[in-house]
């Protein structure tokens, strides 16, 4: 038998968060977010899933590439733009859209030459302050990016990113909407045209329709993962795209005061039934889980007892007494949500996603109980 850890991904539960994003923001065009190998899931096989969006977005060159290498032919939006000006020529020769955030890169820009026309998308730094300019500087540099013969002036677009969206009642993205909207605004009256924009992230898509605008940018929801902090219940009828499954490997009898694996963190409070489940740190399974967290055992919840090691964990079988090696076991996805292991960890859900490692086999499955 082959190590039984894989992370199934449900390609129709993609498609139906794909769905709930357009009926959520139906007047916008959607950029599906699919850096870091689409959250985890694997970009080429999530971006063909999702060959309905308007347009992808990634975070390098290097993940441009895969989706362009695999004859993926939509648009796609470099997040961060190009990070030296020899990437301007691949990225230009491949169609990719860049993001400009630095002095630096319009500099890049100014000096480049080519006979394609290039779209651009203007970071402005509405109060995330990690990337952009602010509205002050931005409109001189809008002005400068216009006059780049290679840059139509349908090519270029304003781009802003929330900090605080996830949080349904914080301030400060009312405070981010009216600084991009005046800016924004005040550039279309300088030049007399409105040009495109996009705000949204999955929290402002979900519930914030006056951050809309022309393109959403959802990344999380797409994978079905709430994007809300814990405690916002909202319904947002997302399905979970990745299970992560592996099985029993081995059921011991344990006696009252036998510790369990490094360090010897918890010990039996009476003889026991504890399973042992091929999943570790080393597959991307948080080591930062404590005893207690729940993890299912043939459907039912069998609490983690000990440290997770890099290829195992082990579980409490007290509530299932019947389980024996090479038993299913689900350590989130469909049945235990991903959301809820992450906060056990002290983590979100996405750096859960992002960190399943290259080792675990990722399986499609396009219709229910059958593999792709
Ligand atoms: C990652 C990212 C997104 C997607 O955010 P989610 O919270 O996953 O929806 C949107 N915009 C930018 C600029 C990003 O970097």
């Amino acid at each position: 038998m082959t190590r039984p850890l894989r992370a199934r991904i449900d390609l129709q539960a993609l498609a139906h968060n794909f769905s709930v994003a357009r009926n959520a923001a139906p007047n916008s065009r959607i950029m599906a977010v699919i850096k870091a190998n689409a959250y985890g899931h694997g970009a080429v096989p999530v971006s063909r899933a999702l060959a309905n969006a308007d347009a992808y977005a990634v975070a390098s060159v290097e993940e441009a590439m895969q989706l362009r290498e695999a004859g993926i032919r939509q648009d796609i939006v470099l997040l961060e733009g190009v990070f030296e000006p020899a990437e301007l020529e691949l990225a230009v020769t491949h169609q990719l859209q860049l993001v400009v955030h630095t002095p630096e890169q319009v500099r890049w820009l100014e000096t480049f030459r080519s006979d394609a026309s290039v779209r651009l998308w203007l970071k402005l730094n509405t109060g995330m302050n990690r990337l952009g300019f602010s509205p002050r500087d931005a409109l001189p540099v809008w002005q400068r990016l216009q006059r780049l013969s290679y840059v139509k002036s349908a090519g270029l677009r304003w781009m802003s990113h929330l900090a605080c969206a996830d949080e349904y009642h914080n301030p400060a993205t009312s405070r981010q909407l009216n600084s991009f909207v005046e800016t924004v605004q005040f550039a279309d009256s300088l030049q007399g045209a409105r040009a495109e924009r996009s705000l949204a992230n999955s929290a402002a898509l979900l519930t914030r329709p006056d951050t809309h605008f022309d393109w959403v940018r959802p990344g999380i929801m797409l994978y079905g993962v709430s994007p809300m902090v814990p405690g916002y219940e909202a319904g947002f009828n997302l399905r979970p795209v990745m299970t992560l499954e592996s099985r029993l490997i081995a059921v011991h009898e344990l006696q009252k005061g036998d510790a369990i694996g490094y360090g010897q963190t918890w010990t039996c409070p009476e003889a026991m039934p504890v399973g042992v489940v091929a999943i570790g740190y080393g597959d991307g399974y948080p080591r930062h889980a404590p005893s207690g967290t729940p993890v299912l055992v043939n459907g039912n919840t069998a609490p983690l007892v000990g440290r997770v090691s890099m290829d195992m964990l082990c579980v409490d079988l007290r509530g299932q007494p019947e389980a024996k090696c090479g038993d299913p076991v689900v350590l989130w996805g469909e049945g235990l949500p991903v959301e809820g292991i992450a906060e056990r960890a002290g983590t979100i859900g996405y750096e859960l996603l992002c960190g399943v490692s290259a080792r675990v086999p990722r399986f499609y499955q396009t219709v229910p109980g059958r593999p792709a």
